[in-house]
């Protein structure tokens, strides 16, 4: 099985990610194809898509209880909320493709 290492942007990324990351959602797969290629890359990403689904729920926990007492927080949660489901739908697919391709 061959991936297409696309190359890293060079361009510093400006996105703010939880530290679990080390990128967002519109670099994620050049991380994935990089590290998660491995022999052991379908139990690598697969504990990582595991992260990622609590990373959201605890972001989609807080961002319900800050609606009552924090609006700003609530706003701030909410909007990046949609971009760690892009995240997990990243993972997700490179998953399948790892599973799919052998
Ligand atoms: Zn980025």
């Amino acid at each position: 099985m061959r991936f297409e290492i696309s190359q890293v942007p060079s361009k510093k990324c400006k996105e703010i990610v939880q530290n679990e990351f080390k990128y967002c959602h519109k670099h994620i797969k050049y991380w994935l194809n990089q590290d998660y290629t491995g022999p052991d890359s379908i139990t690598k990403t697969t504990r990582l898509l595991e992260m990622a689904t609590r990373t959201v729920q605890s972001l989609q926990q807080e961002a319900r209880r800050a609606k009552t007492t924090d609006i700003a927080l609530y706003q701030r949660k909410s909007k990046v909320i949609p971009k760690y489901h892009i995240v997990v739908e990243m993972i997700q697919s490179h998953l399948t493709s790892l599973t799919t391709h052998r």
